[in-house]
């Protein structure tokens, strides 16, 4: 079921050249300091050399990776290849904006070893990508998956999102479409949450932007499902569809998985065992504490069997690798088990339960009525 227990290595490039709205991961857009910031994940690496010799997946994430130049990522994963051993099926995913995508970039990036890209499109419609803030236009957005789809990379994934203001059911399917006209081997629909202090969650507590209610974007999850498992996606996650087994992304699964993964960069977190850590949500502080020799962490927690329990519930009922029924222990449960197969929310089937495609739209607050 685990497509591997190897650990996964996270880097989160904290750069973006300018602030999307919406967004509320941890990013600044002075990027003069990169440098300095490759020198202090280097830094960090070292620190975790030997409770973490051995990866098989590579994620840069951010932010936005592609903002480094060519000296600047080179450095990067070399640094890391000096640090770390790699598998070598090892999967190297690297995110990319699509205003920042050249045939010349993407050469360099493939010389790299990079064999996986993550593209964020959020949507062809001129409209909606206004609206997010993006920096590209709908036009550049396909410009730049024509350059991916044909620059050599067997595996290239689609970011894209839905339950936009005044978004209607046609113009999303438009977006479906488009994407997999370019053949991708990955989408990743999200829908469009307020979150954190950012100007759209500043813009909703001021009345002045409403998002679409449950009801709706239950619909338009449904209808996303149905339409990429009918053009022959797997729906792996609640917000992840696969072209076939071999295309999941193997890095993030881990996440779903308890299998552990070393972040590093600013907020990054890091899983290993029962313990999550996490590091400090600031480049600033996370450069001092490297300067200085000290781990740039900012919290962490160990957790309890019940707690691990628990996750293996929500990983459970949010993938589709389930969880075991034995992990459902009282009576009370089991009835309330039978009664969510009846609804058809969850399915049973080789003494595993499997959240439907309906259930999906419940995964986090089944584990809770399954905990009774
Ligand atoms: S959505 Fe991406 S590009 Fe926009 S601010 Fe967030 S991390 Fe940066």
């Amino acid at each position: 079921m685990n497509r591997t227990a190897l650990p996964g290595l996270y880097v989160h490039t904290p750069f973006c050249k300018t602030k999307c709205p919406y967004c509320d991961f941890y990013s600044v857009t002075k990027t003069a300091r990169i440098g300095e910031w490759v020198g202090a994940v280097l830094r960090e690496a070292s620190r975790h050399r030997d409770a973490f010799p051995l990866f098989d997946s590579l994620y840069i994430g951010g932010g936005t990776p592609s903002v480094m130049n060519h000296d600047e990522i080179e450095g990067l994963l070399e640094g890391l290849s000096d640090i770390f051993h790699f598998d070598d099926t090892t999967e190297l995913t690297m995110e990319l904006n699509p205003d920042d995508v050249t045939k010349e970039k993407l050469a360099f990036y493939r010389s790299l070893g990079v064999n996986r890209i993550s593209l964020g499109v959020q949507s062809f419609n001129e409209q909606e990508v206004r609206f997010l803030g993006r920096r590209h236009t709908a036009r550049q957005a396909q410009a730049a998956v024509s350059l991916v789809a044909q620059g050599g990379f067997a595996e290239f994934g689609l970011d894209l999102m839905y339950g936009l203001p005044r978004q209607s059911t046609r113009t999303w399917l438009q977006t479906l479409r488009k994407a997999l006209s370019f053949g991708p081997a990955h989408l990743s629909c999200y829908q469009l949450t307020i979150e954190g202090d950012t100007p759209f969650s500043r813009l909703s507590r001021g009345g002045n932007l409403q998002l679409p209610g449950e009801a709706r974007q239950g619909a338009l999850f449904l209808e996303t499902s149905n339409y990429l498992t009918g053009a022959g996606f797997i729906h792996y996650e609640i917000s992840n569809f696969a072209r076939s087994e071999k295309t999941l992304s193997r890095h993030n699964a881990k996440y779903w998985q308890h299998t552990p993964y070393l972040g590093l960069g600013p907020a990054a977190h890091s899983f290993a065992g029962t313990k999550r850590w996490w590091n400090v949500r600031s480049l600033d502080g996370y450069l001092e504490n490297l300067d200085k020799g000290t781990a740039p962490v900012g919290g962490s927690e160990e957790l309890s069997a019940g707690q691990m329990r628990l996750e293996r519930m929500l990983f459970g009922f949010r993938t589709r690798w389930g969880l075991e029924t034995s992990e459902i222990s009282s009576e009370a449960s089991r009835a309330t088990l039978e009664g969510l197969c009846d609804s058809g929310l969850i399915e049973l089937r080789d003494k595993r339960i499997f959240s439907t495609v309906k259930g999906y739209l419940f995964a986090d607050r089944l584990p809770i009525m399954v905990s009774a």
